[in-house]
């Protein structure tokens, strides 16, 4: 009798243990989807042990054609923060997932939609914005991540938003953000020293990803084998742009791994250009998980090509 009534107390105290203490630090991540894997590495790095973060897409494919999956409704669905890289980079797959996921928290304008390209001056903004042309850079080129510098702002915008959903944690945001900062402005500081010796190098690339790039390195982005952002090229584009590398020696052609490598390397191949592959965000080649791994990766790859057409 006596100790059954007793035998109560240490499940009752087990559960209040429980309760109080293990659950609700679980349930404190703040739950983070990303577009692109290198949005996802940025919120891990600053994010740290609070956050739990999951990325669309996983590095291979096209930054503006990500393949909806339905298994991404229920995740944005529980998320807190959406985060993305804005200037209309994810038009075609991102309203609908949104839509989808019934989440009032990251829908456009509410504090949880995380758009990185706030405080980014946007290089090549179109006169018209019409879709219907096929054009999928109606707001300028998005690939701003590309240059780490302007990288620098997506990590700052993503800061804020994780200090304004948890305010409490600022401090510790702080601190991962800074020797994050840190870390990639010694790395900024030997790319730079990398590809000093290649200042004014032109090259052409499938996409228009590369225009922040060549801007940060002194390069020269000579054209995109895409007739414009999103539409593929004609048989008259490439011989145009062909004679005209061939008549300016430009060196280096960039095939992105999302499209085929049929046309890169038939130019190369017509110019006497050397073709490199090269990831727009990380997982987009093997060894590059991390975007400062990425960012070493083209870097080197781009060195490499160059030091041995010397
Ligand atoms: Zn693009």
């Amino acid at each position: 009798m006596k100790s059954r009534r007793f035998g109560l107390l240490p499940v009752i105290m087990l559960a209040m243990v429980l309760g109080m203490g293990v659950l609700p630090a679980q349930a404190a991540k703040i739950r983070v989807v990303t577009t692109l894997t290198d949005l996802a590495d940025f919120t891990r790095e600053v994010g740290g042990d609070l956050v739990e973060v999951r990325s669309l897409a996983t590095g291979v494919e096209d930054t503006h054609g990500v393949p909806m999956k339905p298994s991404f409704v229920p995740i944005m669905n529980r998320a807190d923060l959406m985060v993305l890289v804005g200037l209309d980079c994810e038009h075609a797959f991102l309203p609908a997932l949104l839509e989808a996921s019934k989440n009032p928290r990251i829908q456009k304008d509410k504090p949880g939609y995380v758009d990185c390209s706030r405080g980014i001056t946007p290089r090549d903004v179109p006169k018209s914005t019409d879709h219907s042309e096929g054009d999928v850079h109606p707001d300028g080129n998005p690939h701003y991540t590309l240059d780490p510098v302007s990288a620098k702002t997506a990590i700052q915008n993503i800061y804020t938003a994780l200090v304004a959903f948890a305010p409490q944690h600022k401090a510790e945001f702080g601190r991962n953000r800074d020797a994050y900062l840190a870390r990639l402005n010694a790395r900024i500081a030997e790319w730079e020293k990398q590809l000093r010796p290649y200042k004014g190098t032109r090259f052409v690339s499938y996409h228009e990803h590369w225009p922040y790039f060549a801007a940060r390195f002194g390069m020269y982005y000579f054209g995109t084998i895409e007739l414009k952002p999103g539409v593929d090229p004609t048989a008259r584009h490439i011989q145009e742009l062909s004679a005209a590398m061939k008549a300016e020696h430009v060196p280096i052609v960039i095939r992105e791994p999302q499209f085929p490598e049929r046309t890169p390397r038939h130019i190369a191949e017509l110019t006497g250009a050397t073709m490199i592959t090269l990831p727009i965000m990380p997982g987009g080649v093997p060894h590059t998980e991390t975007y400062i791994k990425m960012m070493d990766y083209i870097v080197q790859t781009m060195a490499t090509a160059l030091q041995n057409r010397k």
